[in-house]
């Protein structure tokens, strides 16, 4: 299929903008205290064509923290480095059916991460990233999810100091992963880099743009750089599909027709493979986690550009 222009993306942007603008469904989170004291109206979505082209509406450009939508990534960029095999063996790709941090859905499959956009799977994931210090593994991390976005990305101290001190539930899965000789590396350095890779900055200009290298086989429309070969792209992609939106991923295959993925800091990827991605800011959540706001202008606009995987037509 063809990109869809430029006049009918501006349109679009505009009018989902308008359309849910007055939306106040859901709830900030208030297990992370530094996300509980967020604006819930800040309303940002941009769009990334893979020719490097963006269209933004609302506050695109407001920063936030990446928190779960950096799971697809650090897969990428793991799997990029050690092979597709390597972390084949290591990590799944089925959906748990269960909350993204339960402890329960690590219990039930006798310690195997069951797909790496959950935190069990996401903590394995990172246990993975080469470096011979925390500082280096730290640093593979943040230069990579820069590359992606094309532009340097920092880390957010005060959202990392909130998580960190709030972190019991993850650093148990780690803990648990670990007893069944699940996690390549110490279950608490693995926690705090994951605590650290989730407090990176990002604005829905940027998610939008991370998403465009996705679907552009890996190479950053805005740099012209490769990050990850186009294999890994299309293995990060189908992963999503899969498990992007938690227990609600069924749900959003089915009404978005592309993968996607949330985090609970109200950012929300969506990435139509060989046109573009999407990215959306907007806080107040559903009860699985996912943006409420962003759900619903993913929806929208995968009709209007004529983006769904699945539609004929
Ligand atoms: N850092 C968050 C956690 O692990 C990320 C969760 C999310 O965005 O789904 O609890």
């Amino acid at each position: 299929g063809r990109l869809p222009t430029a006049e009918s993306v501006r349109a679009a942007l505009d009018g989902v903008r308008r359309r849910f603008q007055e939306d106040r469904e859901g709830e900030v989170p208030d297990y992370i205290p530094e996300l509980a004291e967020v604006d819930p109206e800040l309303f940002g979505i941009a769009v990334a064509h893979v020719s490097g082209n963006v269209f933004t509406a609302g506050d695109a450009d407001h920063p936030f923290s990446i928190q779960s939508v950096s799971k697809p990534f650090v897969f990428a960029l793991v799997n990029h480095e050690l092979g597709r095999d390597t972390v084949r063996r290591r990590i799944g790709v089925n959906s748990t059916g269960l909350p993204f941090n339960s402890v329960l859905a690590v219990e039930l499959n006798h310690g195997s991460p069951m797909n790496p956009m959950v935190n069990a799977g996401a903590l394995a994931t990172t246990a993975l990233v080469p470096g011979a210090s925390p500082e280096e593994r730290w640093e593979f991390i943040r230069h990579g999810l820069s590359r992606f976005a094309g532009r340097e990305l920092r880390l957010d101290e005060r959202v990392y100091a909130s998580e960190s001190g709030t972190n019991q539930r993850n650093e148990s899965i780690a803990r648990l992963l670990d007893s069944y000789g699940a996690l390549a590396r110490d279950p608490v350095a693995t926690t705090a880099l994951y605590t650290r890779q989730c407090s990176v900055t990002v604005s829905a200009r940027d998610l939008a743009v991370m998403g465009a290298t996705l679907a552009n086989g890996g190479v950053c429309p805005l740099t012209d750089e490769r990050v990850v070969d186009a294999g890994v792209c299309r293995d990060t992609l189908s992963a999503l599909a899969t498990a992007g939106l938690y227990e609600r991923s069924g749900d959003w295959l089915y009404e978005v027709g592309m993968p996607g993925k949330s985090g609970v800091s109200g950012g929300i990827i969506t990435v139509a493979p060989g046109k573009g991605g999407l990215g959306v800011f907007s806080p107040r959540l559903d009860e699985a986690g996912n943006s409420v706001r962003g759900q619903r202008v993913a929806h929208f606009l995968s009709g209007a550009l004529g983006m769904d995987l699945f539609a004929s037509t």
